[in-house]
């Protein structure tokens, strides 16, 4: 009998204990849940707004979105305006002032790296572009490292007991990614100097990354789909163009991508824009592995 009262408390004394020590973070997507997660280990229970299988530029603002942020300890968002279009007013519903922007509670990713390619006097007509840069940087695996440091170095301001944890987390994370960074530059090196067209210009700091050049979008302008008659300009624009390879996506109608593609008689490839969009793509590693067996040639 005692044993069991024992066995009882001890149990409790995990639960409770596990329950106490973990800090509540809510992420915005996929990806950024799981750099948290990796970092950050059983010290943090982690969320996810979006669903990884959707568009990240227009997440349903559900009301369970604001009821996870609820009691969060710390929101942690890609920004350079990605998600401009959907959280603010879910953040505001949430009513939760410790994860508010400028807070402790509050972490912007993109501040941890450059964005290429700002355009600060883009206007409506040049459709749904973000003037900070694009946002689309986790896309350069050399970005990673500074993200990490950015999510542990925050972590460790929230939960001080735990800091040396974190900073032995980060630099097995850190030493994992090079490794693999190595590993993903020697299979895809054969890209280099090759032409690529990509359906959006989430691909652009992959293309940077690997030495290819973006020759053309198919979107005429960022969140506007091609008509017919843009795509046969497209297709003329780019009759004297050498072009490797046409990605997009998997979130995307496939039509133009596959249309322009059998014209020019390239590879097509659908790539995922998030952990979790694909059933292979379980962590950033994974997602990683096939995006680059995807693209290898
Ligand atoms: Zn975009």
């Amino acid at each position: 009998m005692t044993k069991i009262i024992w066995a009882t408390l001890v149990a409790l004394f995990c639960y409770l204990g596990s329950a106490n020590a973990a800090v509540q973070v809510v992420a915005t997507y996929g990806w950024i849940g799981d750099l948290v997660q990796q970092i950050g280990q059983d010290r943090v229970s982690v969320s996810v707004l979006a669903q990884p299988s959707f568009d990240p530029h227009f997440v349903p603002p559900k009301p369970s979105l604001a009821v996870k942020l609820r009691n969060a300890d710390l929101l942690v968002i890609n920004g350079g305006q990605l998600e401009i279009g959907w959280l603010p007013p879910v953040l505001r519903q949430a009513a939760n002032a410790r994860i508010q922007p400028n807070s402790e509670g509050f972490l912007d990713l993109s501040s941890f790296v450059t964005l290429s390619n700002p355009r600060p006097h883009a206007t409506r007509a040049d459709g749904d572009v973000h003037p900070d840069g694009n946002p689309h940087y986790v896309f350069n695996p050399d970005n990673m490292s500074a993200l990490a440091y950015g999510v542990a170095h925050r972590l460790c301001q929230l939960d001080k007991a735990s800091c040396g944890f974190y900073e032995q987390s980060l630099a097995r994370f850190d030493e994992r990614w090079q490794a693999a960074k190595i590993r993903w530059q020697a299979k895809l090196a054969p890209l280099k100097g090759q032409h690529l067209v990509q359906y959006h210009e989430s691909f652009d700091d992959l293309a940077h990354w690997l030495g290819m050049t973006v020759v053309a979008n198919i979107e005429p302008v960022p969140g506007v789909p091609p008509s017919a008659s843009h795509l046969e300009k497209l297709l003329k624009r780019l009759a004297d163009q050498q072009v490797a390879m046409i990605v997009q996506e998997h979130f995307r109608d496939k039509e133009a991508t596959e249309w322009l593609a059998k014209q020019r008689q390239v590879k097509w490839q659908v790539l995922p824009s998030d952990v979790g969009a694909t059933e292979k793509s379980k962590d950033l590693f994974s997602w990683f592995d096939e995006i680059v067996d995807r693209l290898a040639p």
